[in-house]
Order: C-alpha cells, then sequence, then structure tokens
C-alpha cells in the first residue's frame, strides 16, 4: 500500500459509515481477521481483504475506499458476519460503502442497481437451493434449473 498521509485521512468518514442503518456495530471491530479468514471472496482473490477495507474506512481513508474497485467484489453472503465476534455486518457495510461511492461519483449509479438487482438474484437463488436440499422435489429442481438458465442465457 502507498504511504498514508495523516493530512489526507477524513475523521468523519467512519462516524458517516455509521449513521447508516446496518453500519451500526462498524467502529467495534477489532481487527481479528475472522472474516477475512471465512469469506470466499478472500480465498479465491488475495487483493480482496475485508478486515483491510474496514481498517482504511476507520483510519479514514474515504478517497482510497470509495474509489476503489474492492469494494464492489464482495458477495454479501453474510459468512462474516455470523463469525464476527463484535457483530459487525460486513455485507450491509458495503452496501452503504457503494451507495457512497455512487453519490460521490466514483461509480456510475447504474453499477450500484446492477449489483442490488444480482444480490437479490443470489439470495432467492440460496433460498430455493436450501428448500430443495430440506425436500427434494422435481418441481423445485426445476425452478433452480431454470433460474440458473436465465442468467447464463444473458
Ligand atoms: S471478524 Fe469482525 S471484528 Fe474481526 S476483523 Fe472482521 S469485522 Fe473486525
Ligand atoms: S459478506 Fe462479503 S466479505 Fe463477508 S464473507 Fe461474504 S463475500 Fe466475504
Amino acid at each position: 500500500m502507498d504511504e498514508i498521509k495523516l493530512s489526507e485521512l477524513d475523521p468523519r468518514f467512519k462516524d458517516e459509515i455509521t449513521s447508516y442503518p446496518g453500519a451500526e456495530n462498524f467502529k467495534r471491530c477489532f481487527t481479528c481477521g475472522t472474516c477475512t479468514a471465512s469469506c470466499p471472496v478472500a480465498e479465491v482473490n488475495e487483493e480482496y481483504d475485508p478486515r483491510k477495507i474496514i481498517r482504511m474506512a476507520i483510519l479514514g481513508m474515504r478517497k482510497e475506499v470509495l474509489s476503489s474497485d474492492i469494494i464492489w467484489m464482495c458477495a454479501r453472503c453474510h459468512t462474516c458476519y455470523a463469525r464476527c465476534p463484535q457483530n459487525v455486518e460486513f455485507a450491509d457495510v458495503m452496501g452503504v460503502l457503494r451507495e457512497m461511492a455512487v453519490k460521490a461519483g466514483y461509480a456510475p449509479k447504474e453499477r450500484l442497481s446492477q449489483i442490488e438487482e444480482l444480490d437479490r438474484f443470489i439470495q432467492d437463488l440460496r433460498c430455493n437451493m436450501v428448500k430443495y436440499l430440506l425436500k427434494p422435489e422435481e418441481g423445485q429442481r426445476k425452478a433452480i434449473i431454470t433460474m440458473v438458465n436465465s442468467k447464463t442465457s444473458l
């Protein structure tokens, strides 16, 4: 990482983030790294590190965080939240950072709506897969295949 310049840090950044619903516990993070260790995206992409993103945001590195492509990589699977000892809802913090990035002009509005649509799709798919695992019925299996095909044929 480049040198951190104290004069360029924005101490209000962390308070602004916590003012959004879902991000209230964000400042409780004590950098234990459990989120990074349990994140499926971090497992396949060494650039992606939720603990580091939180640390940068707490330090006040507004521009570096909001302009980074990294904030668009979270799959919002909530695995890290389930394991975080401080109840930091990182997927929601990511949602907040994305919204702030769009408002600040670092990313186009369309990117946020596309990502939100993809998030909804993944949640629905996960729900259908869990239903099928609990009750394997043919109708449910077909619904899953139709869902997946609707995306892969685009
Ligand atoms: S698991 Fe929670 S407390 Fe630990 S680094 Fe991640 S966000 Fe911070
Ligand atoms: S919500 Fe995002 S940061 Fe947390 S485990 Fe899932 S992909 Fe990783």
